[in-house]
């Protein structure tokens, strides 16, 4: 399995990309190319479905990465046809870590009415109960994926056309979901009410293109058309684009750790590069947690833009006190004992001749479980550096998220059980400081901050306050917060 990032263990995971294109010749190889730009999100495994004319649907899944399987002529001649859909994986429902082949999607429905491949980003929170419900009333599950409760739900639906079919299944799904899924004519685009995972449109040529963002339309060369909206779900033919809202309207509630974490900076979201956004963050950090010191530092990669900000904003010199590997491979992570105890430093490097003597600002996006930012601590003392001061580009992830990001359990968050000054003292640095929730929002183009009677985004991995009941998670034992917390 190829590893999944620098830090595997110890970064919240978004765990899956969806792309699709129709009116392309061979859209397989567009499909290919979107999801290997979408590989940040999910590198387990990826599929792709095509169909053509004549020869009906196909369909290829794999694990491993994208430009390691999809690149194969010999793979790619299999997947003809002018409509294609793929998804990129990173388990968060089915069996994680050890994801059966029959879990990767897209996922296949033969309906009276013709077939249909479904590729879903997000997660159903209520799919456990929908599951139990469909496998009462005769359903025959072949994954252990919660995603394949839609394909289910259509073949129970008595609607005449597939979209219609899939409106009434989604109608009965709750939590997040992004999906994009084609029938022998059709690619279809859906975004759950709140429209808490992304979604955009593309022109490409003639034809059209879906994606988790919009780094995947660049690399086809296609136009970013716009966002797919909240609760609207898109058909789109040889035609044009059709538009449909079949769910009660409902205000939005954006992921905000696509703008801190998930999203590539390269992309557009809300209107504005995340690089864009990453930056002001670091920019509203400075503001919030001034320190003395003599260098600003990323965690790198995806602490950079937030450095360069706090820099910007501080004064403070920015350097690449850190450099990453860029080339760690399979090969040199196949691990001894010996070679798997070096952890970070395999992934890391301190650049000593910056460090030494120095007070350091490190910027990184996040804390998770706070593993990751002992041992760069301990590189940067080891190198010779004064004082050790961390700025994290997000509030405490205090809260497992239930849409579609794997966390660790709340008891493996180092926030949720520690202060901030405990977390300071853990960590064994010289100050913490994490930007606030209201500095976020104001980084992200909220100018007056968090609304807390009607949140503009969901936080609920910074605040326990969940747009959507985990339902499944209720179920399972989980305890929201209380008024007292
Ligand atoms: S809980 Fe956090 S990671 Fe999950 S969707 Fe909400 S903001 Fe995003």
């Amino acid at each position: 399995m190829p590893p999944a990032h620098p830090f595997d263990d110890d970064k919240l995971r978004e765990e899956c990309g969806v792309f699709g294109v129709i009116g392309v010749t061979d859209a397989a190889n567009f499909v290919a190319l979107g999801l290997h730009a979408l590989q940040h999100r999910g590198q387990e495994a990826g599929g792709i479905v095509s169909h053509h004319p004549e020869e009906g649907f196909n369909s290829a899944r794999r694990f491993g990465y994208v430009r390691d399987n999809f690149t194969k002529a010999s793979l790619m001649e299999t997947l003809p046809g002018p409509l294609s859909i793929g998804h990129v994986r990173y388990s968060t429902t089915g069996s994680k870590g050890n994801t059966a082949i029959r879990d990767v999607q897209p996922f296949f429905g033969e309906f009276s009415m013709g077939g249909a491949a479904i590729a879903h980003n997000g997660n159903i929170t209520n799919a456990d109960s929908l599951r139990r419900e469909l496998i009462e009333r005769g359903s025959i599950f072949q994954s252990s994926s919660d995603s394949e409760c839609i394909i289910h739900l259509m073949a129970r639906s008595l609607q005449r056309t597939i979209p219609d079919r899939m409106e009434d299944a989604l109608r009965r799904v709750e939590g997040a979901f992004s999906v994009v899924a084609m029938t022998r004519t059709k690619l279809i685009g859906v975004r759950d009410p709140l429209g808490v995972r992304p979604l955009v449109l593309g022109r490409v040529a003639d034809g059209y293109a879906l994606s988790s963002e919009t780094c995947a339309l660049d690399i086809i060369g296609a136009e970013f058309v716009r966002e797919i909206n909240p609760g609207e779900m898109v058909v789109i033919t040889d035609d044009g684009v059709e538009s449909r809202y079949p769910f009660r309207p409902t205000k939005s509630r954006f992921c905000i750790f696509e703008h801190v974490y998930f999203s590539r900076p390269d992309s557009i979201l809300g209107g504005r590069s995340v690089y864009e956004t990453r930056h002001q963050i670091g920019v509203e950090l400075a503001r919030e947690a001034p320190v003395e010191a003599d260098l600003v530092c990323p965690v790198p990669d995806s602490g950079t833009p937030a450095a360069i900000g706090y820099s910007h904003e501080s004064g403070i010199p920015y350097a690449m006190g850190i450099i990453r590997n860029q080339y760690m491979g399979r090969t040199f992570i196949e691990p001894t004992e010996q070679i798997r105890n070096m952890g970070v430093r395999l992934k890391l490097n301190v650049n000593r001749a910056l460090i030494e003597g120095k007070r350091v600002i490190l910027v990184d996006d996040s804390v998770v479980r706070g593993t990751t930012s002992r041992k760069i601590k301990e590189m940067i003392l080891d190198a010779g550096a004064k004082e050790v001061h961390f700025r994290i580009a997000s509030p405490p992830t205090a809260w497992p998220c239930f849409y579609g990001v794997d966390t660790p359990q709340r008891e493996k968050l180092l926030a949720a059980t520690m202060s901030e000054e405990e977390m300071r003292d853990h960590l064994g640095i010289d100050s913490l400081k994490f930007i606030s929730l209201n500095g976020l929002y104001r980084a992200v183009g909220e100018a007056k901050g968090r609304d807390p009677n009607a949140p503009q985004y969901c936080d609920a991995c910074f605040s326990g306050e969940y747009p959507v009941e985990p339902r499944d998670m209720i179920d399972q034992g989980f305890q929201m917060k209380t008024a007292a917390e």
